[in-house]
């Protein structure tokens, strides 16, 4: 990982959307900082974090936005989806009222995002609570299934799969870049 590079060859806009509590801005701070912080500030409307990833001789900059769940903070976040490259919505897997709300962040994302290539990412987060899990791996893949989108469980306390993800969106994007011109 390169942290503060001098030049960029795409600068990519991503957001995290997902109900409150589901562990959104720790993951974020997991993928820029490497560190589990538990007390993450309640987010306020919308945050961001800056990452860059190397990808073979260019690097990707991504911007990513971090959102709060609240209802109220709802009309401000759809302003954030227009020219989004991906998208993540996160669940709790210890929480299937977080899980059964995925399809309501999904057609948030679907209304109001204008780049039709962009990548919608599941991700299910928690799974170090193993004990206390309320939805199954294969569940989650079934829904990301149905709706066509990439899916990974992760944990942004132990740091299951939180850069992998981020690695592999880096590559897919840069796949559908140099094989789909805009
Ligand atoms: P947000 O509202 O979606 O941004 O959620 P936060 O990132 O503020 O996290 C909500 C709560 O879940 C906090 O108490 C975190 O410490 C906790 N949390 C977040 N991610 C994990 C995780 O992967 N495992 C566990 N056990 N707790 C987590
Ligand atoms: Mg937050």
């Amino acid at each position: 990982m390169v942290d503060f590079p001098p030049e960029f060859s795409y600068l990519l806009k991503v957001i995290i959307v997902g109900d409150s509590h589901t562990g959104k801005s720790c993951i974020l701070h997991r993928l820029v900082h490497g560190t589990f912080e538990s007390n993450q500030d309640i987010t306020i409307g919308v945050d961001f974090g800056t990452k860059y990833i190397p990808i073979q001789d260019e690097i990707i900059k991504f911007q990513i936005w971090d959102t709060a769940g609240q209802e109220s903070f709802r009309s401000i976040i759809r302003s954030y989806y227009k020219n989004i490259a991906a998208c993540f919505i996160v669940y709790d897997v210890c929480n299937r009222v977080s899980f059964e709300n995925v399809v309501n962040w999904l057609r948030d994302v679907d209304t109001n995002s204008y780049n039709e290539q962009r990548r919608i990412i599941l991700v299910g987060n928690k799974v170090d609570l193993e004990s206390e899990r309320q939805i199954t791996t294969a569940e989650g893949q079934q829904l990301a299934h149905d709706n066509n989108l990439d899916f990974y469980e992760c944990s942004s306390k132990d740091g299951t799969n939180v850069q992998q993800m981020f690695l592999d969106l880096a590559n897919n994007i840069y796949h559908d870049i140099i094989t789909k011109p805009f």
